[in-house]
Parts: structure tokens; sequence; C-alpha cells
């Protein structure tokens, strides 16, 4: 039997231990980190009680922050306490001078923050929002030296990153192609096969900087590597040698700055109440598949979803229940269609759907089965329960445009409305 570690864990590290010996900050961090992050965590005032915790099970936590200055432990004691259960640590602290900077550096802590106002709190909990998801980004180090890959792996395995590594270019581009959901890659410039400059032109011929970051790792005796990397394609570059601290924050840059940009796609493509595509989205995807139709590649139908008696869902159950009935909706017609099919919020209580259709399908088949999961919904709320029902009006003929289709569509779902409702109507 082959374990697999990250598929199969035993028990979901998913806490944060917090050991803080004041109550209003240990409250703020931990409200900060459920309500921004979704993290639990478990508070401690002193080591004594951080120790019970570990005690009693100490694979629940992912990470832990600490304060340096606890009644029963005033020189950061609790660090190495934490840090022998191999979890990564976060440390606050009330001041710093070098001497600490470079104690608290020595112990290899993910990153240290200085308890000034509620900014710093907010921070550290960004922090270990940023850990959590960390475990689900994939780095590739790049570097000819055995010794500085093993390095530089080590650093991102101590933030939780997954990582990979090349000893070449050449060898970069088999592992990217073998996994392409890599998201950054730090690079070496000076290797032997296909060097860093190389790797990065051949990346940016398919992967945008938004897509997959590149940070260059150029040393500082050649002073103007830094430039022809960044106008190479590379996102970001760092001079050898390097702190540990510097690099952290080059790398945590660049995720965040993908993450942001994921975000906003996400924004402007997606519904917010139903989760699906929003309007404009499935219309611009909707119009490939229609040109693809017009060249006689592929055959669609087109259909419009409307939901019956809406109007009067959100009499009986209030707005907000409407709202979650919508939802309900939305999951229903999604989970009924196809991978390779479009369904979108087309607007209020109205879906848009354009199918692909395989040679032997039939478009009445898959409405019909949209139309029964719908009606097999059984939406109740407070006691009271009203049939959820849709009418569906579909067409294969491709007319001139997709709006004309989408117009036809429209006009049969007014044929199943008036027939009676929750039914499909061909055009
Ligand atoms: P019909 O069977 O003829 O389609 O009846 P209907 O009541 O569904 O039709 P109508 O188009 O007159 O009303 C649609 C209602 O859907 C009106 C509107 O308040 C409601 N609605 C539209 N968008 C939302 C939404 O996002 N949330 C909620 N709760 N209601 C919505
Ligand atoms: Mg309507
Ligand atoms: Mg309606």
């Amino acid at each position: 039997m082959i374990h697999n570690h990250h598929d199969f864990p035993e028990r979901i590290a998913n806490m944060v231990l917090v050991v803080e010996d004041s109550r209003a900050l240990r409250g703020l961090l931990c409200a900060s980190l459920l309500d921004e992050y979704g993290l639990t965590a478990v508070e401690a005032d002193s080591l004594t009680q951080a120790q019970q915790h570990l005690r009693d099970d100490a694979t629940r936590f992912f990470a832990a922050v600490l304060d340096l200055n606890l009644p029963d432990a005033p020189d950061g004691e609790i660090v190495d306490l934490v840090q022998s259960y191999n979890i990564p640590v976060v440390v606050l602290t009330g001041s710093i001078d070098d001497a600490l900077r470079e104690m608290i550096l020595g112990k290899q802590v993910v990153d240290y923050f200085i308890k000034h106002d509620y900014n710093d709190i907010a921070q550290a909990a960004h922090t270990l929002g940023r850990l959590w998801q960390n475990s689900r980004i994939t780095v590739m180090v790049v570097d000819d030296s055995r010794s500085f890959r093993d390095y530089l792996e080590n650093l991102l395995k101590s933030y939780r990153y997954q990582t990979l590594a090349a000893c070449s270019g050449r060898e970069a581009l088999d592992l990217l192609a073998a996994h392409p959901h890599i998201s950054l890659i730090i690079t070496d410039v000076n290797m032997p096969e296909m060097n860093g400059l190389e790797l990065i032109k051949t990346i940016r011929k398919r992967y945008r900087r938004e897509d997959l970051a590149i940070i260059g790792m150029s040393e500082v005796s050649q002073p103007n590597l830094s430039a022809r990397l960044l106008k190479t394609g590379a996102n970001d570059f760092i001079a050898k040698p390097f702190q540990a601290e510097e690099f952290f924050c080059r790398v945590t840059q660049n995720t965040n700055m993908m993450d942001y940009v994921r975000r906003l796609r996400e924004a402007a493509t997606r519904d917010v109440l139903t989760g699906l595509s929003n309007r404009r989205h499935a219309l611009e995807m909707a119009e490939k598949l229609y040109a693809n139709a017009r060249r006689g590649h592929l055959q669609i139908a087109l259909g419009m979803i409307d939901v019956d008696h809406f109007k009067r869902v959100n009499d009986t159950f209030g707005h907000l229940l409407g709202d979650d009935a919508l939802k309900v909706i939305a999951n229903a017609l999604s989970a009924s269609l196809r991978q390779s099919d479009i369904i979108g919020r087309y607007g209020g209580e109205e879906f848009v759907c354009l199918l692909v259709l395989k040679q032997e399908d039939d478009a009445t088949c898959v409405f019909e089965r949209s139309r029964r999961a719908v009606a097999n919904i059984g939406f109740s709320a407070h006691g009271q329960s009203l049939p959820l029902t849709v009418s569906i009006g579909f067409t294969t003929v491709l007319e001139n445009s997709l709006l004309q289709m989408i117009a036809r569509a429209d006009a049969a779902v007014y044929q199943a409305k008036s027939k009676g409702r929750n039914q499909v109507v061909c055009r």
C-alpha cells in the first residue's frame, strides 16, 4: 500500500496555536484568523498551557503564533518548545533590536511582527493565512548546484510550499510540462545545457507573468544581469548571496500578486450569488463554441432556463431565502450538465446554457434531466415547502448569430410557460 501523505492525511492539521499573555491581543488575533482566513485557533497564555495543548495533540497545528515574552518564559523559550514539534512559528514581540532579530532569524522562524498596533496583528494573521494557502502552491527551484537547490527547497518547505527541483533549464521545461500547475519558478542564471535567460524566454512564449511567476537569481558581480532578467520576462530578481528574510519577502510578494490577479479574474467572470459564470463570461465562451459550430466542427443547442413563479418564492420565504433557492437551483442545473457544457446566470432568475451535442446525443434528454433535477429539489423552510420548477426553451437552429439563437430559445421559454410551466420546449 502506498501512503500518500498529502492526499490521505491522518488528521488535517488546520489549527493555529496562539500563545500570547495579553488577552486583548490574543482575542484580536484569533478573531482575525477566523473571520478573514477561516482558521481556528487554540489559545494559551503561558508556556505551561501551551505545553498542555501540545501534549494533548500537536498534530492538529499547522503553525503557531508565539509571544516571545511570557510570564513563565521571558526569553523566547516557547519558540524552541513549539519547534521541537516541527510546527512552523510566527513570532510576536513587543520590541526588537539587532541582537533579538538575529536571535529570531537564527531560529528559522517564518516571520516576526512587532506589536505596535492593530495593523501588526492583521499582518501576522495575513501571514498565517498565507502559510495555510502555501501548501497548495508548487514552487520549482532551478539551479545546477545540488546543495543550493536543497537549501532553497528546505527554505520553501519551512513555509509549507510544495517544491520541485531541476538542475538545468532543459530539466525545468520537462518538469513544467509534467506539472503545469507550478505557480512560481526560482531560477539561477548560469547553468549548463540551458541557462536561466533562455529558460525564461522559452517559458514566456506560453505563460504570462500573472499565471506563472519567475524570480531570477543573479550574482551581485554581474550588475547588468538583473535588468536583463526582468526584460527577458522575470517578475523579480534576487541577488546572490541573500538572506532568508529577503528571499521570503520576494516569494510572498509574487505569490500574493498571483492571488490578487486570480481573485480579480474570478470576480470578473463569476456571478457572486450562484457561483456560476456571469452573463458576460458565459456569452463570451458561448460565442467561441457558436463560431466552431458555424464552421461545422460541432453541434450545439442553446437553452434558456427561467424559474417558474419565482416571485411566489420570494413572497413566501422572503428575499434572502429566495437567494438560497436560486443557489440551490443553480447547483442542480450545473450538476445536471456535463463538463463540456456552458451554463451562466443570464440575469435575475434566468440562466443561459449551451450544450455541445455528442453524435447520438439528444438535447431534449439533457434539458429534461435539468428540468427534473430542479423539480426534485424539495425546498422548504420554516415548515413551509414550495415546489421549485423551471421552464426551459431551446433551439439547435444556428440562425445568423448567437443572439438570434438566444431570442429563439427565449420564445420557446414563453411557449413552455403558457403550456403550464415545468417543461422543455424546442423551437
Ligand atoms: P414566471 O413563471 O412567469 O417566470 O414567474 P416569475 O415570478 O418567476 O417571473 P418574473 O420575471 O415576473 O419575476 C421574477 C422574480 O425573480 C422577480 C424578482 O424579484 C426575482 N428575482 C430576480 N433576481 C433575484 C435574486 O437575485 N434574488 C431573489 N431572491 N429574487 C430575484
Ligand atoms: Mg424571468
Ligand atoms: Mg420566472
